[in-house]
């Protein structure tokens, strides 16, 4: 007994481990002795047998040995001491740029090496630069590994070797626990069924993988003993999450009345909802009437008609007497929503709140919210400032999520905590998101998802268009002013710089200017002030001017269905995501619309997987599932939300397939089980409490 508390002791407790070693493994996440049984090898390096350098695999590291041919230093751009060493099969040429004295002596002519490094096929020769090198005696040849070598992550001056030494020390002290009944936290059936090792056998296996198992440990990932451990912590994952929600139930809100068939909301929309819509709404509305506070993600491409599924949920606790804030990330999408609210909602007020009101416009503002009336209030970051006080809170829209970080969020959300009731949520967004990634990463939220859109849309067409065929595309907007439609062009970033993108923004401008002389062109981006940029929005949405030249400003939200042409530059710069987004300005109204993605040779080959899956599709579902497999899900959920996405072991690109089982098994455990699933959570999670979505 007394041994199974030995792995909860600090790590001080190991030999050679003092103040400076402590706090560099604390970086690691390691403070006792049982997290270094979790510090997880990144990857692995297979030293467990001798390759043939004809045969050896390019893009692996591997084993040789062979006797050195010839050994001499030579000076091409640097000093270089060049072996080519060869084996019954061949050739390799081995380059040194760091090298001593006394390796120049004894790496020589005749001698036996034994090397450790990858094989590239050169344009002369297979080469090698850099391996690990040693000299070996053919009569007495050092032993091979046994086990594959672990690679861990660590950290400035912390040695592969000393991690390893450390790690093994753990291990030790845990081979003398019945680690199998003490810890095994997973349910035997469920490890029977999936054919999963225990605890202590998958730890001792994920740490020294047996020779022979390379193939599942370094390409597939399939090695029960791994998949037992990435079970395991998606299940911790989950855990929490569907603990949060049922943290979350024990909390009030307002509870409304049924949803009314015939508002004057409706009336005044003046189109009917989709399928989509309307399944959005019934679920929102189910939610109001719970009395516990809803927290609804709805998802939905651009252009799916989310903004009015908001708006039915505001007018539900409006006719309750609360009020609604509604966040959006940038003013031009504040002023949208704000004159698209007011002209929905005749009977109470519609309170603007952004950045750029003057003081005494903003006092006014935070008079009308602090007071009692039943309102709806829309403004960017400036609705949850310290000094912006609500009364009566009943609902947080928060539109375009994945623009704000989780501590703007969370700050919001702490206005609609009064002393009795909690306001509800609802945050939309347009980048869709995996079934599975939402599974793992928004389990604690309920998702509504819009499938269809408004009818009489056609879909967009795209076509990709080298740089050098920019005259046609000239000619393309002129054609399309004459049919009495509007342009975008969009100059993405370029630099890292605003300003320099403003520059080439205003080039574009007057470049294009003087090729369409016939054409109004107008120019929008994120250095011009409130007013200017407010000016030349509304001149687009009433025609007045033609084409507009933007930078990436316009990518969220904005809504002009007359414009039909979209045509960014320097397409192959921007991510999947932003490209959909920004192709989604057009395709609103019943004109058929285009996109034309201008970029520039010679494309890596990340950008024309990009360029080619833009082109192959418009659904938003689909492109987000390609985005994942070129991105991979950190990315995708934005860095600064995803907690989720940093894994010890698990990576949801490849682990998603386990999703399902590990749901069930979470809901089984919090019921039949709950304090193993605490004992889970805390294995996997100790360390990183209060990082999480929303
Ligand atoms: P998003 O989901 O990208 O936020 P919006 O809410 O901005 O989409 O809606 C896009 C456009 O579609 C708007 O002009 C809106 O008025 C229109 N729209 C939304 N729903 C419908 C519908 N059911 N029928 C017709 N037009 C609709
Ligand atoms: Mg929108």
């Amino acid at each position: 007994m007394k041994d199974n508390i030995a792995i909860y002791e600090p790590v001080t407790r190991l030999h050679g481990v003092g103040k400076v070693l402590e706090n560099k493994l604390r970086g690691l996440g390691i403070s006792r002795i049982k997290d270094l049984l979790f510090h997880f090898p990144r990857r692995y390096e297979n030293r467990t047998k001798i390759n043939l350098i004809n045969s050896a695999n390019d893009s692996t590291a591997s084993l040789i040995e062979g006797e050195i041919k010839s050994s001499s230093v030579v000076f091409a751009r640097r000093r270089t001491l060049m072996l080519r060493v060869s084996d019954v099969s061949g050739d390799v040429m081995v380059r040194f740029f760091y090298f001593n004295k006394s390796q120049q002596k004894s790496f020589r002519k005749g001698v036996k090496v034994r090397l450790f490094g990858q094989i590239r096929q050169g344009r002369y020769a297979k080469e090698m630069i850099h391996p690990e090198c040693r000299t070996i005696d053919p009569e007495n040849r050092p032993p091979l590994e046994k086990t594959l070598t672990s690679i861990y992550p660590t950290t400035e001056g912390l040695s592969q070797a000393r991690l390893r030494r450390l790690i093994q020390q753990a291990l030790l002290i845990s081979e003398n626990l019945d680690l199998s009944h003490e810890e095994e936290l997973l349910p035997k059936e469920l490890r029977q069924s999936l054919g999963l090792p225990n605890l202590r056998e998958a730890i001792r296996v994920i740490h020294h993988p047996p020779k022979g198992t390379e193939l599942f440990f370094t390409s597939t990932r399939s090695h029960p003993a791994q998949k037992r451990m990435i079970f395991e912590e998606l299940l911790a994952h989950q855990i929490s999450l569907k603990e949060k929600r049922l943290d979350r139930n024990k909390h009030t809100a307002p509870k409304c009345g049924e949803l009314k068939k015939d508002t004057a909301l409706k009336n005044r929309i003046g189109f009917s909802l989709t399928k989509g819509q309307n399944n959005a709404v019934s679920e929102i509305a189910n939610d109001l009437q719970s009395g516990v506070p809803m927290l609804r993600l709805l998802q939905g491409d651009v252009g799916s008609g989310k903004t009015v599924v908001a708006a039915m949920a505001a007018s539900i606790l409006i006719e309750e007497g609360y009020k609604v804030v509604i966040m959006a990330p940038t003013e031009l999408l504040v002023d949208q929503h704000h004159k698209t609210f007011s002209a929905w909602f005749t009977d109470v007020e519609v309170i603007l709140l952004t950045g750029r009101l003057s003081e005494r416009e903003r006092d006014l503002a935070k008079s009308k919210i602090a007071n009692k009336c039943p309102s709806i209030v829309i403004g960017t970051h400036a609705v949850f400032q310290k000094d912006v006080v609500y009364t009566n809170l009943g609902l947080i829209i928060v539109d375009e999520q994945h623009r704000f970080g989780v501590g703007q969020r969370l700050a919001l959300n702490q206005k609609g905590n009064s002393r009795e009731l909690k306001a509800h949520q609802l945050i939309m967004t347009a980048t869709p998101i995996p079934r599975t990634l939402a599974m793992a990463a928004y389990a604690d939220l309920d998702i509504s998802t819009i499938k269809d859109l408004p009818p009489g849309r056609s879909p967009v067409t795209t076509a990709v268009i080298p740089e050098e065929r920019r005259k046609e595309v000239i000619t393309r907007i002129s054609s399309a002013v004459n049919d009495g439609t509007q342009v975008y062009w969009v100059c993405p970033l370029i630099e890292e710089s605003d300003k320099i993108d403003t520059e080439s923004a205003i080039k574009t401008t007057s470049l294009l200017a003087g090729e369409l002389k016939s054409i109004k062109v107008g120019l929008i981006h994120g250095r011009m002030n409130e007013i200017d940029k407010e000016k030349i929005m509304n001149n687009f949405i009433n025609g007045r001017i033609n084409l507009l030249v933007a930078t990436t400003v316009i990518e969220v939200g904005v809504d002009v269905p007359n414009a039909s042409l979209m045509i960014i530059e320097n397409a192959e710069r921007l991510g999947l995501a932003q490209l959909h987004q920004l192709r989604g300005r057009v395709g609103r109204g019943e004109k058929q619309s285009s996109c034309l993605l201008l970029y520039k040779t010679p494309l890596s080959e990340m950008a024309e997987k990009r360029l080619q899956a833009i082109r192959a599709t418009s659904n938003g579902f689909e492109i987000a599932e390609r985005d994942m497999e070129l991105r991979g899900p950190g990315e995708l959920l934005g860095t600064r939300q995803a907690g989720i996405a940093q894994f010890k072991i698990a990576d949801l690109t490849l682990d998603g397939a386990l999703i399902e089982l590990v749901e069930k098994t979470a809901e089984t455990l919090l019921l039949e089980q709950p304090a193993v699933a605490k004992k889970i959570q805390e294995r996997w999670l100790a360390d990183r409490r209060g990082y999480r979505y929303v």
